[in-house]
């Protein structure tokens, strides 16, 4: 059955507090990772294990807002960026066996293609449209990272609008199902590229630093690497709970 991706009711947060969120890309061997983005299956179980020890709970991103529009406390958005094949393989299985969803945001116009725009490397696969498709099966959110993995800041208009307009389509025809999530490539968006990600339909968007940006157009995230345990995960909690705790109402411009 695919993920309830429904738009969330809510347009703003409670004050003093924004959605605590995760970001994974691949999860695999992390022996070689010039980015930093890799993190293995056995440290993506040991981190949830501590988030469940907190008395935390991952979801998907449309599932989280929709919580917490409702009142309910005791979760943290999981999101995966960029697609990668080993999702299926690697992530799932830990994810299901927390009785955790996410939100995968895949790039529909590089299907079954590979992360070339990491010009170190190494190149790893992207999910198929099966497998874009096997994902929402498992009752995982899938959200757009727009087409092709463009700084959506350094595009023109209509190439802006293509990156966000059409991977929403694009998706909804993979999954049957139209997206509510976009997830800025790079991390980064402005009020222009957020207002495409608006107008294209999306509910919200999440970036990495969201700068003067607010609102569910421009969700905050932090990273995660193999190399956060107990310790340091506690610590980008703490960091992001003072950094959000009075930022939290308004919508993105
Ligand atoms: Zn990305």
């Amino acid at each position: 059955m695919a993920a309830d991706t429904s738009p969330p009711r809510a347009r703003t947060f409670p004050p003093r507090s924004r959605p605590w969120i995760l970001t994974y890309h691949s999860v695999s061997d992390p022996t070689d990772d010039p980015y930093g983005i890799t993190v293995s299956a056995d440290r993506l179980d040991e981190q949830l294990t501590w988030l469940r020890r907190r008395g935390l709970t991952g979801v998907g991103i449309a599932a989280l807002l929709r919580a917490r529009a409702a009142g309910r406390r005791g979760l943290v958005g999981l999101t995966f960026d960029d697609g990668y094949a080993d999702f299926l393989d690697e992530a799932l299985p830990v994810l299901l066996a927390h009785g955790c969803t996410a939100t995968v945001f895949v790039l529909p116009g590089r299907p079954g293609g590979s992360n070339s725009w990491d010009p170190l490397g190494p190149r790893r696969p992207l999910l198929t449209e099966e497998g874009i498709r096997t994902v929402a099966a498992a009752g995982m959110e899938v959200g757009s990272h727009g087409m092709l993995h463009r700084d959506l800041t350094a595009l023109s208009d209509d190439e802006l609008r293509h990156e966000t307009h059409a991977s929403r389509d694009a998706l909804h025809r993979i999954v049957r199902q139209a997206p509510s999530g976009f997830c800025y490539p790079y991390g980064t968006a402005d009020r222009r590229v957020a207002a495409s990600v608006r107008d294209a339909g999306y509910a919200y968007g999440c970036a990495l630093v969201p700068g003067a940006l607010t609102g569910p157009l421009a969700l905050p995230r932090t990273h995660v690497s193999h190399a956060d345990r107990g310790a340091r995960l506690r610590a980008k909690e703490v960091r992001h709970r003072l950094r959000y705790r009075s930022a939290g109402t308004g919508e993105a411009g």
